[in-house]
């Protein structure tokens, strides 16, 4: 995990060449800057594998400091979400059966790899859960960077 940018530019409101030329080559987005610059306003000592920024809400994909940028009872994904105006939800890489499930927030009949010339998911819900899931498959195959199909049955 490297950090998106460099501790100059999370501290002022600038960015240096190096930084800039991360932002055109679109390896980091204006989403990670912001958010880098938030984090370390809080004086969290947290890295973030990626952003995923999606209609009002931002998608943070982290690994072991996942815990970390929540905070206690939600206090820092709280402090974010004002900072930056959006919905904050916190994802941790792992495996991703898991990750989807968690993203869900309902039970799943299952979820399958299906494999052929693009590895994809295919995920089964029953239909009573519809309502309470708010996430799209769209959303889910940009953050897993892989296709989801979401079937309720
Ligand atoms: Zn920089």
């Amino acid at each position: 995990m490297t950090a998106k940018i460099c501790s100059i530019c999370r501290k002022s409101d600038m960015l240096c060449s190096g930084c800039n030329r991360l932002l055109e080559e679109k390896k980091i987005t204006m989403t990670d800057v912001d958010l880098a610059r938030a984090i370390e306003k809080l004086h969290l000592t947290a890295e973030f594998f990626n952003t995923v920024h999606h209609d009002n809400r931002i998608i943070i994909i982290a690994g072991k400091d996942a815990g970390k940028i929540i905070g206690k009872d939600g206090k820092n994904a709280t402090a974010l979400t004002k900072m930056l105006g959006k919905e904050i939800n916190v994802i941790e890489v792992g495996d991703e059966k898991k990750m989807i499930e968690k993203m869900l927030r309902v039970p799943t009949l299952g979820i399958n790899k299906v494999y052929g010339s693009q590895e994809k998911y295919k995920v089964r819900v029953e239909k009573r859960f519809r309502q309470r899931v708010n996430i799209d498959s769209a959303l889910m195959s940009k953050i897993l960077a892989k296709p989801v199909e979401i079937v309720f049955e």
